[in-house]
């Protein structure tokens, strides 16, 4: 776990000035707490969590200048200073003229799909994030996953495993271009580790919409990491600064999507940014209309405030630098103590292969799940199942609809752990991985009918 930068251990680039204290509490009450939560880690209580592992998303530590921007926090209703702060961090940063703040992502999502898609159309993307696809969903057009083959390999080391396959987009647009709402990429790639997108494939996807008449968005919600992931792996860019190339990101897109609660280290928030006024004037529409008058969009001041602040923060070099050296660090010593880790490492989080890991366990077991609730009882760390449980049942045939990997995510808020803390976590995998075969699968006690996995009880099979 001491992975080096420039030769020197790895170190966080900030120091502490306000703490939170944490405790493992015993292996008896760890014991106790998974019963009394149905073996479930969303029913764990934080005080029960030593390191919380289970989402990178409004978890983050916010910087003194995050806090001085909140309590500078204008709360006029409209045209409020603090707007007006975040609309010059959406130019400067992202190149966007247009901004509609939202409480989160998916109200974002909810905005520009109420406002683009219809009933019958297509919407195409890498892979669609969860909230992405339900909001396709609910305005009555049809996702369509495109990721490039290499996406679909957890282990092969190809460097941009979000990229958009050109081909079958080009396809898609050629055979049904008049039925896609709206051509967009997710950056970066949450649902298959976090994976970059290539600013040549960005450039040359954004080509392909446009030619056939199409609108280009970004799900943006990790545009930071991705510029790095950039800045690192593609050929020519490595002289270039991640600003520079977030820039250029953001210039192949008619706008994007912001999960503000992820990149750009807020608690809460979220935004549509646009480059047409027409456009803009047809979503504001919509924005007034979910989440509050166009200039606060559900937020309080304070919270713009702090967002466009952290916006500014989230292309710091040496904040990225870190926050991927230390996800890669974990990923590094995962796979050197022989856990079967999706590579390369991602931006976000260190994905694990529970199915191949736990591989005495068949899918209907939960193999995924299994290993979530081992890394509780090991060292009282809380993680997320994306697997089977996730998955849910085919509404037609009521079976497991079972994604091609069982997975487990240890995702790493920003600037929350240090990598002494991550050691542990290491460490908790080694021990798991030397006891596997006594690691038993799990059956529904309680199933709901809906994203069963935030409410669902399990009891262990003998
Ligand atoms: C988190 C996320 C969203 C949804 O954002 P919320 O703020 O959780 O509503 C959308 N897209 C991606 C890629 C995300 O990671």
């Amino acid at each position: 776990m001491t992975m080096s930068l420039d030769g020197w251990p790895l170190a966080e680039p900030y120091k502490t000035k306000m703490i939170e204290w944490i405790e493992l509490l015993p292996a008896p009450q760890r014991e106790a707490a998974l019963r009394r939560a149905g073996y479930n880690p969303f029913k764990l209580l934080a005080q029960e969590v030593y390191i919380d592992l289970l989402t990178d998303s409004g978890t983050s530590a916010m910087s003194q200048e995050q806090w001085s921007a909140l309590m500078r926090g204008d709360e006029s209703y409209a045209g409020s200073l603090s707007f007006q702060e975040l609309e010059r961090a959406v130019r400067d940063v992202l190149g966007f003229p247009f901004v509609l703040p939202t409480h989160q992502g998916r109200a974002a999502e909810h905005v520009l799909f109420r406002a683009l898609a219809h009933a019958g159309d297509l919407v195409a993307n890498n892979l669609h994030f969860d909230t992405t696809k339900a909001h396709v969903l609910a305005a009555g057009a049809t996702p369509v996953d495109l990721v490039v083959p290499e996406g679909e390999d957890p282990e092969g080391d190809f460097p941009f495993k979000g990229n958009i396959d050109l081909a079958r987009l080009d396809a898609l647009l050629r055979d049904e271009g008049d039925r896609v709402a709206v051509v967009m990429t997710t950056v970066t790639s949450n649902n298959n580790g976090g994976q970059p997108v290539s600013l040549e494939n960005l450039r040359a996807a954004s080509e392909i919409a446009h030619r056939h008449g199409r609108l280009f968005f970004l799900d943006a919600a990790r545009f930071a990491e991705n510029a790095y992931l950039i800045q690192q792996r593609e050929r020519g860019q490595a002289s270039r600064s991640v600003a520079e190339i977030a820039h250029d990101m953001m210039a192949c897109a008619d706008g994007c999507t912001m999960s503000a609660k992820k990149d750009p280290m807020v608690n809460i928030g979220g935004f549509v940014a646009l480059r047409d006024e027409d456009l803009y004037r047809r979503l504001r529409d919509f924005g007034i209309l979910y989440e509050g008058y166009a200039t606060y969009g559900g937020l309080a001041g304070r919270d713009l405030a702090a967002l466009a602040q952290g916006l500014r923060e989230a292309v710091y070099e040496p904040h990225l630098r870190y926050r991927v050296a230390q996800v890669g660090a974990l990923h590094q010593a995962l796979k050197d103590c022989g856990v079967p880790v999706m590579s390369p490492a991602g931006g976000h989080g260190v994905y694990i292969d529970a199915g191949r890991m736990l591989d005495h366990l068949p899918r209907d077991v939960f193999p995924g799940w299994a290993l979530s609730v081992e890394f509780y009882r090991e060292r009282g760390i809380r993680c997320v199942e994306i697997g089977t449980v996730l998955a849910g049942r085919d509404p037609s045939s009521g079976e497991h609809d079972y994604p091609p990997l069982d997975l487990v995510r240890l995702a790493i808020p920003r600037r929350v752990y240090s990598q002494a803390q991550l050691a542990q976590v290491a460490e908790a995998a080694r021990r798991i991985l030397a006891r596997r075969r006594d690691i038993a699968g799990y059956r529904f006690t309680y199933e709901p009918a809906t994203l069963r996995h935030f409410a669902a009880e399990f009891a262990p099979l003998a």
